[in-house]
């Protein structure tokens, strides 16, 4: 049972000799008289907020610190090959929270989802119609409240939030870190305008080019220096769903912010997000981001590594932009 554990916790930026793939040992039964399921893992995702697990958080961080020598766990796409649970069978595909491994034992099966639409690549499960696709939609819909005309503008906008933006029917604007990128939002994406702030030494200034009349939602992925010129970009009453701080996860002293008072004058809705408050929501979401998918209103650009060998070089690139699109690692296409 081929296996990604965390060999050290982190500090500062993480690389790949913090992690390490080991051949371990596969629970491929289940205890008799439990409820377990034993998963044959295919797609797993790749995601910022594990850089958070491989730190030791005293007190505990809003989700469990990874621990050295033990195995990575992350969504992911994987196949039931065992069940003790009368909800499912063998053959069954799921997604949920698994193992950085071939095979994984799974011993609270009720936190998986049955996938209701293995017509469509599975892999979409772990990005557009997993986790990601249900942050990008409950954080846009339900605190950003998009309204027709607004102007919308999100940072890191390549991922699968960026892949959304379009459906809230506003003016988009996103910002990413290559030239490569800002081409994938404008022609793929269908975004009204895009920049790459690697090339804006003045983000204020830029800001107020894409936006002469302000912002109205800026969906926040990245923190720092672009949360502190977008405070000064706002149109009053704007809100910020603050779903990431990508800038910030390897700094070992975070930036601060110098235009906070700006919340005040323009009496802005700034509101933390959190993904897992709203897997309540989560078969809503699937259906219609099906349709979606399906009518062609969306673009679903993956970025698929190969193979858990290339899990631990796939996860640090996130950190670089080296993605484009949702990272993601193939164990096993069945
Ligand atoms: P992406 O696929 O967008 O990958 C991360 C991207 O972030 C990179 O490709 C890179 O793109 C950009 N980035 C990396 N470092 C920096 C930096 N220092 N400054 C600016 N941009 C940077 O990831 P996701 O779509 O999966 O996630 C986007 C955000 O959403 C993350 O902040 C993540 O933590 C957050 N998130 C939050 C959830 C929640 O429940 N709150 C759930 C899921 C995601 P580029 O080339 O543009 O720099």
């Amino acid at each position: 049972n081929k296996q990604v554990v965390l060999k050290r916790y982190v500090t500062g930026f993480p690389t790949e000799d913090d992690m390490e793939v080991v051949a371990g040992i596969a629970r491929l039964a289940v205890p008799p008289g439990t409820p377990g399921l034993v998963l044959k893992n295919l797609y797993l995702s790749c995601d910022p907020y594990m850089r958070g697990r491989m730190t030791k958080h005293d007190p505990p961080s809003y989700v469990a610190d990874f621990v050295p020598g033990e195995v990575l766990e992350n969504f992911g796409v994987s196949k039931v090959i065992a069940s003790g649970h009368p909800d499912f069978e063998v053959g069954d595909l799921v997604w949920g929270v698994t193992g950085w491994e071939e095979y994984s034992f799974a011993p609270k099966p009720e936190s998986f989802f049955k996938i209701n639409h293995p017509d469509l690549p599975l892999s979409y499960y772990t990005g557009i119609l997993g986790m990601t696709g249900l942050t990008a939609w409950a954080a846009f819909f339900d605190v950003g409240k998009p309204k027709k005309g607004d102007y919308v503008f999100v940072s890191a906008a390549s991922g699968a939030v960026g892949q959304l933006a379009k459906l809230t029917g506003c003016y988009v604007v996103g910002s990413v870190g290559s030239d490569e990128k800002v081409n994938l939002l404008k022609t793929k994406f269908g975004f009204d305008d895009a920049f790459n702030y690697k090339k804006e030494p003045d983000l204020d200034a830029a800001l107020k080019r894409y936006f002469p009349e302000g912002i109205d939602i800026y969906f926040e992925n990245v923190g720092g220096q672009m949360l502190d010129a977008v405070l000064l970009n706002m149109r009053k009453h704007g809100r910020i769903p603050v779903v990431g701080m990508i800038s910030q996860y390897n700094l070992k002293k975070p930036e601060g912010l110098s235009n906070a008072i700006m919340i005040l004058a323009k009496q802005l809705l700034v509101e933390g997000f959190l993904v897992f408050d709203h897997f309540v929501k989560y078969r809503k979401f699937e259906e219609e981001m099906v349709g979606f998918i399906k009518e062609g209103k969306i673009s679903c650009v993956e970025d698929i590594a190969d193979g858990l060998e290339k899990a631990p070089a796939a996860l640090i690139g996130l950190f670089s932009g080296k993605n484009i699109g949702k990272q993601l690692v193939v164990v096993a296409r069945e």
